[in-house]
């Protein structure tokens, strides 16, 4: 008793709208489970940090103190760029309280964010510093990359009555599980899970052209691009390798959107050099039109923020730039769609493994041009998706079966 509708929808989806705001809460565990049929994401594997209320991680430590203490020192000495980053950050921030302040409204919801990382599985341990078994970079690396084969095997269904094996070059191939139900993968030593009717296609950014579809119907209607931008941070140098940011300017976006027109959703960090990279030449290059922003905003399952909000190189959140991309030149002002993109829609969620984005394709589904089904794109992907196809040079990363929870 007491659970209202909007919870339990919740429950099943993953998915909390606030009516006071432009703002949503997102149960990322929920929404990727509702890509598998056997399989579930284990939420403790997912949750591997900011979870507990007690962490290192979580209040306002004295270190944060002194920094804050030190920035406001700084601020009447700020330079030009980091007077517009403040000014951009000034822009949303009233966004971004209001959203949190839903959230902390929301006692309903509030009550069960400390249980979404219970699973049915034994809480994982150390996670944070789980090495991949083995590492999918370093593989498609290797002059023997061609031969490396990954085996599919297929369940039994109602057309096939025997299970059956598919082998596949793993590196450089579109490997396809076109079956309506999970498929089980092995590749060396690990076992993978694949989505229904998912494809993978894992490479170096060197030959992402080999993912430009040749038939006109074959083009992708959304591409979520999440790119390895350098930040400086030696922590980041570890976890995936990085590159300059004019490698990213020949990406085909134009080549992989669909005849009807794409929906282009870009991560962004806050560096001011790099929003303006993105604004001056990212997307012109790409031939895709900004239309709106949506912030992501990291919160503790307590429900507090991850960290101080005015923090100037640690902010609590990171946005997603929105854009439409025509095949043809300047005709991506007439794309079919009837809605406007709400601009400074805040997502709120407890973030996952390192750099892991809340999935965000229910919030911008309906902005999304051309008909159904809709074909999605994700570029620098490390996992995978019901429907989707999933590019970069580790997309099988969390499909490892240790980030799944037993059958
Ligand atoms: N969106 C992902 C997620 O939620 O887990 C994170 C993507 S992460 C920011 C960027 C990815 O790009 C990493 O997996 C990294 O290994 C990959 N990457 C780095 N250099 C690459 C290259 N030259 N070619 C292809 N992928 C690359």
């Amino acid at each position: 008793a007491g659970t209202s509708e909007k919870l339990m929808r919740f429950l099943e989806s993953g998915i909390y709208r606030f009516e006071s705001s432009k703002a949503v809460f997102i149960d990322p565990v929920r929404v990727l489970n509702r890509s598998y049929s056997r399989f579930k994401v284990s939420p403790s594997a997912y949750y591997s940090r900011f979870f507990d209320t007690h962490g290192s991680r979580a209040g306002v430590s004295s270190n944060t103190r002194k920094r804050k203490r030190k920035e406001k020192q700084a601020a009447t000495s700020l330079n030009e760029r980091e007077l517009a980053a403040d000014r951009r950050h000034q822009e949303v921030r009233a966004f971004l309280l209001k959203a949190h302040e839903s959230l902390r409204g929301a006692n309903e919801l509030l009550s069960v964010m400390p249980s979404l990382r219970s699973g049915e599985d034994a809480p994982a341990e150390n996670i944070e510093t789980w090495e991949p078994q083995q590492s999918l970079i370093e593989l498609g690396r290797l002059w023997q990359a061609s031969m490396f084969e990954i085996t599919l095997n297929f369940p039994s269904s109602e057309e096939q009555t025997t299970g059956y094996q598919r082998i596949l070059p793993v590196f450089g191939n579109l490997v396809v599980n076109d079956m309506d139900d999970d498929v089980e993968a092995e590749f060396l030593n690990s076992q993978y899970i694949i989505p229904r009717e998912s494809h993978f296609y894992i490479s170096d950014l060197k030959h992402i052209k080999n993912l430009v579809p040749d038939g006109g119907d074959c083009g992708f209607h959304l591409i979520v691009v999440d790119p390895p931008w350098e930040n400086g941070s030696a922590h980041q140098k570890m976890r995936y390798p990085t590159l300059p940011n004019r490698y990213f300017l020949s990406i085909p976006i134009k080549q992989l959107a669909h005849r009807e027109g794409a929906l282009v959703a870009l991560w962004v960090t806050n560096r001011e050099k790099l929003r303006t990279f993105v604004e001056k030449e990212m997307f012109p290059s790409w031939g895709v039109r900004h239309v709106a922003t949506f912030h992501w905003l990291k919160v503790k399952a307590d429900g507090s923020l991850i960290g101080d909000i005015d923090l100037f190189h640690h902010r609590p959140y990171e946005s997603l730039l929105l854009g439409y991309c025509s095949r043809k030149s300047g005709d991506s002002e007439k794309l079919s769609i009837d809605r406007a993109i709400p601009d400074n829609q805040v997502i709120l969620s407890i973030p996952g493994d390192y750099s892991r984005k809340p999935p965000v394709q229910d919030l911008v589904l309906e902005f999304i041009p051309g008909l159904k089904p809709l074909r999605c794109v994700e570029l620098f992907a490390r996992e995978m998706r019901a429907g989707w196809h999933s590019w970069g040079n580790e997309p099988l990363y969390f499909q490892e079966s240790r980030y799944f929870q037993p059958p």
